[in-house]
């Protein structure tokens, strides 16, 4: 039997890094559910397809595949039609279409089995919007992890920064409003807390404390 632990929260709420770490500490595979919503949303651009049309982007689901492999340090690789699109989809724009097109409904039933596949044959820490409420209900542990928007944007802000991106944080900021705005708001699977949820806020928290507090949360419970 494997276990699961569902993570779920807004944008830019350190759940990546923070699950990765705990993810290695407990030997469980982590698994990044936005990195799909994401390789599906650089699939409709490269089609100059707007998510608003939801037929155009039933056609697409129909002419693309998106997988997600491990490499041998356990690291989630995301393949569209094939091809490895981990990096193209780490930018401000992929992260908008992601969240726009992750609102029609073909798109998240079409990612469904691939998730739960993924959880079914591994120890998975999977981080989302809608794991511990859709996509895994019956996990063992399910935590919602959420900060303010003003830390979660500086967050995010710096890490572009690190990478050498050129960008504002009053966008960073408009950016991680509007999205936590879709993603609440959206008729499929909105983002809110489990039923029997574990709630962590890291605005007060720095990564090493996020992360020891994670983990003794996921260790209490497993
Ligand atoms: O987690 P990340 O920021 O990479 O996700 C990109 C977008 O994908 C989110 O803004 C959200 O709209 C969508 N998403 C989702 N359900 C998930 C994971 C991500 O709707 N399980």
């Amino acid at each position: 039997m494997s276990l699961a632990i569902a993570l779920d929260g807004p944008a830019g709420a350190g759940k990546s890094t923070i699950a990765r770490r705990a993810a290695k500490e407990l030997n469980f595979i982590y698994v990044d559910t936005g990195a799909l919503y994401r390789a599906i949303g650089l699939a409709a651009s490269r089609s100059d397809i707007e998510p608003a049309e939801s037929e155009d982007v039933s056609s697409l689901l129909a002419n693309i595949t998106v997988e997600l492999k491990f490499n041998d340090k356990g690291e989630q690789i995301v393949l569209l039609n094939g091809e490895d699109v981990s990096g193209l989809i780490r930018t401000p724009e992929a992260s908008m279409m992601a969240s726009k097109i992750s609102a029609v409904p073909s798109v998240r039933e079409f990612l469904l089995d691939l998730q739960r596949d993924i959880a079914y044959k591994n120890n998975v820490i999977m981080d989302g919007r809608d794991i511990g409420t859709v996509v895994l209900p019956g996990a063992d542990v399910k935590i919602f992890l959420t900060a303010s928007p003003d830390a979660r944007a500086s967050r995010r802000y710096k890490e572009l920064c690190d990478k050498g991106m050129d960008v504002k944080y009053e966008d960073i900021l408009n950016d991680v409003i509007t999205r936590d705005y879709n993603d609440s708001h959206r008729d499929v699977s909105p983002l809110k807390p489990a039923e029997g949820c574990i709630t962590v806020d890291t605005t007060e928290l720095d990564f090493e404390q996020s992360v020891n507090k994670i983990i003794s949360v996921i260790k209490e419970r497993i």
